[in-house]
């Protein structure tokens, strides 16, 4: 029997290089005056403004110089309510993303972030469609374009948390692999580490299904080849076609799935410390994965996630001999090849163990791990990653 399940993505996906020319077109039709939401790259804005400006539409821009926060999100809108924008544009990396998701959100939505954010906020329930969003991917990593939800910052309580909700779907998601080519290569390691987490975690979580997993199956064997050869030749456009394929799907398997203990930690851990996302991703996967692999063969010896590790394992190395150990070797081996550091390089201390391991038995990605953790066990992760 098949588990009931539901698959909800973005209305539209437009994939491959050069569909970038497509965005004023689009544009067009869901309104007349733009909220461009980027980073920092006054270029990636100005380039997305004059698309828009060719078919007619009239911008706004709003930068985001790291990842977003509850009051990045708040004056998102207020800006956009001010220059009247109907619609937002938001490209660049998962930060640029989720501030123009968020703020797509809250454009039709009364009230503050808070009020809807899970776990520190009142969770309460969006009740209208977001204003529409055309989401441009420039990282391949977190496949926010096609996710229902946005991950926000909330300095005062030193946790990264997201706003949820099937309304927030993109209208279009815009994926041009092109847009990836100047990502450099530190941050290719750590977005392309993002990407690949994103597809082994909804591979052997609690909620998989057979969409997804026929999704996750593709993406685990194209990320392995792809992320070493991104990292080191750039300009090798075949290889961040792939990447930006591992990444979409990610994306669209992590909002019908679920994500597990990496995700759980990186939420307290991006919200504690400045580390960049897929980076603490990366230090954590491999012994999320070990401890998981050895929790499930000592409680849940008859689970199915066990013939699910050792499939993970054939795909990343290629080899029909390869066991869940050599799985888990291949991920720590490209970590290192592709020089990402270990959780200390980014001022974790084993004075926040307790802390960090307390807010991460309650992270909503946590929930979706396919065994639950002892707290021991939490601390052998983090310890281990340290
Ligand atoms: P990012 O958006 O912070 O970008 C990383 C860096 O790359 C920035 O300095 C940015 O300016 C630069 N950059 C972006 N595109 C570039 C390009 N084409 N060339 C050169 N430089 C470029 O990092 P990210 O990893 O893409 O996103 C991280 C954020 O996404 C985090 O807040 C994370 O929590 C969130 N996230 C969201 C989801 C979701 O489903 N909504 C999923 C995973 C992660």
């Amino acid at each position: 029997m098949v588990t009931p399940f539901e698959f909800a993505t973005a209305s539209r996906i437009v994939f491959g290089r050069g569909v970038f020319a497509q965005l004023g077109a689009m544009a067009k039709e869901f309104g007349l005056h733009a909220l461009i939401v980027s980073g920092r790259s006054a270029e990636r804005s100005e380039r997305a403004k004059r698309a828009l400006e060719q078919d007619g539409v009239a911008s706004t821009s709003l930068h985001v110089a790291a990842e977003p926060t509850t009051e990045d999100a708040r004056r998102g809108v207020e800006q956009a309510r001010n220059a009247h924008c109907d619609l937002v544009v938001a490209i660049g990396g998962g930060s640029a993303l989720d501030l123009g998701k968020a703020v797509a959100a809250l454009l039709t939505n009364p009230g503050e972030p808070l009020d809807y954010l899970e776990v520190v906020g009142k969770g309460r329930k969006l009740e209208r469609s977001a204003a529409p969003c055309i989401a441009v991917p420039t990282t391949a990593g977190t496949g926010s374009e096609v996710t229902r939800n946005a991950v926000l910052d909330v300095p005062d309580r030193g946790v990264k948390v997201s706003l949820r909700s099937h309304l927030m779907l993109p209208r279009v998601a815009l994926i041009d692999p092109e847009l990836t080519l100047s990502v450099p290569p530190a941050v290719t390691a750590s977005t392309g580490f993002d990407a690949l987490s994103q597809v082994i975690e909804p591979y052997i979580c609690n909620r998989a299904n057979p969409l997804t997993d026929a999704l996750c199956v593709d993406a685990i064997g194209r990320s392995a080849r792809a992320l070493r050869r991104a990292y080191e030749i750039g300009s090798d456009v075949a290889a961040r076609e792939d990447l930006c394929l591992v990444s979409l799907i990610g994306g669209m398997v992590l909002a019908n799935a679920k994500l597990g203990a990496v995700h759980g930690f990186a939420g307290p851990l991006g919200g504690m410390y400045r580390g960049p996302h897929g980076a603490i991703c990366a230090a954590l996967l491999p012994h999320v994965m070990r401890v998981n692999l050895r929790a499930i063969r000592e409680r849940a010896p008859e689970s199915e996630v066990l013939a699910r590790f050792q499939r993970i394992a054939h795909l990343l190395t290629g080899r029909h001999d390869a066991e869940p150990e050599d799985g888990i070797a291949f991920i720590d081996d490209l970590a290192r090849t592709i020089s990402l550091q270990p959780l200390r390089a980014f001022g974790v201390v084993r004075a926040d163990f307790a802390a960090i391991c307390d807010k991460a038995a309650v992270a909503s990605s946590m929930q979706g791990n396919p065994i639950a953790l002892t707290s021991r066990e939490l601390h052998e992760i983090i310890e281990a990653a340290l």
